[in-house]
């Protein structure tokens, strides 16, 4: 099989060697470039499926911002490619110091003297099984990159129509291509288009992304100035507390810069496009005044934007017929358990193994019936106790209020079930489950891996 382009004419879409005997499964194609549809492709690369990404940007996007990666993070690019984990690691960031290598961060109060007038010296979040890592994004694009052939990414190929037929799904690109496949999976980001046509019949009220009634202002700060500024606060993962308001920081770049993010709750709503505005630095001070003035200071290295933050508390399903979702388009959360890209990062191990078992377009459905079965529930979890974090570190739940100590108690508990999932049982269950659907069998499919060097082998 291939893709049909304009002219009729069918492509192969990846690597595989010509006379394989994977060629009857069905053409797959991703919608999306970002950690999602790149963790994916990683995923069905290696084992053996051939794919084709088509993204919307001219080339990969660098923004500048870091990513936080939790033990199931990690645990879920050792299951994607083994190779993934050693390149991250050699990109990540730890905390500086050893007394914090264990905290996913330090809760101190934005107030002037970080709440040393009141005694606060230290409040730490984390576990003696996690440990602090980090990466730029560009970085993490970057080493994803390396693991998906050549050409398996189609830059400026914006999808601006999507079809769905029984048996395929037609994408009309604005720059007049046409491909037809098998399955579409969508990785469109938490705007997605893909969500709509998976929701909008049955669940209209759920396709538009949902106003986390927070935005925020973003930068990253060279590690030298961030010394400058904070002084002994710098190099670690903290986090600043007050009132409706937040600084989380970390260092990425193997300590070279310091990432950092403002989170400010906004109880009048977002009432513009669902897009990032410009605001000054007067602004965003004016906007934060009660901060620390060392806070504040970080504004100098802020992008000139304040970002509204969306979220998927609720998607009733993540498949309608041959279309699928993953990352953020499923279950977008907001970034109070540093969570989000780890789900796409897990649903990617899921539905890979999952699309590696399929042997043919009629399999589609019951693969994506199992992984919607076993990652909905999860994803969703995350997102819905994503935004109660959110609410508790601003100080706005009821059970908390501003009492530090009880937040950070509370902190150290709520982060355990995300952390240490067995995902390897879910994806050896998913495979398990869509063999019985489809075979009767339980046993499970033998699977073939395409190495780094091109060779084949068994699982
Ligand atoms: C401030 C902040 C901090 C965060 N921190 C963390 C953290 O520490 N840890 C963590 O795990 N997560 C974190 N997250 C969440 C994480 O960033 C997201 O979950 C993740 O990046 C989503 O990846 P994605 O691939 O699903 O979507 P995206 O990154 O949005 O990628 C979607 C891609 O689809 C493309 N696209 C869209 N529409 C089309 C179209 N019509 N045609 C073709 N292409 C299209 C886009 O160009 C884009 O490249 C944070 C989020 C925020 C906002």
């Amino acid at each position: 099989m291939g893709i049909v382009q304009q002219d009729g004419s069918r492509r192969a879409t990846t690597a595989l060697p010509s006379k394989s005997p994977l060629q009857a499964r069905p053409e797959i194609a991703i919608l999306g470039a970002g950690i999602g549809g790149l963790a994916l492709a990683i995923g069905m690369i290696r084992r053996g499926v051939a794919v084709t990404i088509y993204e919307a940007a001219e080339e990969f996007s660098a923004v500048g911002a870091g990513i936080g990666f939790g033990p199931n993070a990690l645990n879920s690019i050792d299951l994607l490619d083994p190779r993934f984990r050693q390149m991250y690691e050699a990109a990540a960031t730890a905390n500086e110091r050893p007394e914090f290598e264990h905290s996913v961060f330090d809760a101190l109060y934005a107030e002037e003297g970080f709440g040393e007038k009141r005694g606060w010296k230290r409040g730490l979040v984390g576990a003696p099984y996690f440990f602090r890592s980090s990466a730029h994004r560009k970085d993490l694009l970057q080493i994803m990159t390396e693991l998906i052939p050549e050409g398996v990414v189609k830059f400026n190929k914006r999808a601006k129509s999507i079809h769905q037929s029984n048996n395929n799904v037609t994408i009309a690109f604005d720059d007049g291509q046409t491909i037809t496949v098998d399955a579409l999976i969508g990785c469109d980001g938490v705007k997605g288009a893909t969500r709509g046509l998976v929701l909008g019949k049955t669940h209209p009220e759920q396709v538009a992304p949902t106003y986390c009634n927070m935005y925020i202002y973003r930068g990253i700060i060279p590690m030298k100035d961030c010394k400058e500024v904070l002084g002994q606060h710098a190099g670690d993962a903290k986090w600043f507390m007050r009132k409706d308001q937040g600084v989380a920081i970390y260092p990425i770049q193997k300590g070279a810069a310091e990432n950092f993010v403002f989170f400010v709750n906004d109880h009048k709503g977002w009432t513009g496009p669902p897009v990032a505005i410009p605001r000054t630095k007067e602004e965003m001070r004016e906007d934060l005044a009660g901060f620390d003035e060392r806070l504040l200071k970080l504004l100098d290295w802020a992008q000139p934007l304040q970002w509204p933050t969306y979220h998927h508390p609720k998607t009733h399903t993540y498949f309608k017929g041959r279309i699928c979702l993953l990352g953020d388009v499923a279950h977008a959360t907001t970034p109070h358990q540093a969570a989000g890209a780890s789900q796409g990062l897990e649903d990617a191990v899921v539905l890979s193994r999952l699309l590696a078992a399929v042997q043919n377009p009629d399999e589609l459905d019951a693969a994506f019936r199992v992984y919607d079965r076993i990652r909905r529930p999860r994803a969703q979890r995350v997102a819905q106790t994503s935004y109660e974090a959110g609410v508790m570190y601003s100080w706005n739940d009821p059970n908390f209020g501003d009492d530090m100590q009880k937040i950070v108690d509370n902190a150290n508990e709520r982060l355990h079930w995300i952390w240490q999932h067995d995902l390897k049982g879910d994806a050896d269950n998913a495979e398990a489950e869509f063999l019985q659907m489809t075979r009767g069998s339980e046993k499970s499919s033998t699977v073939v891996t395409v190495n780094g060097s091109g060779m084949k082998h068994k699982l």
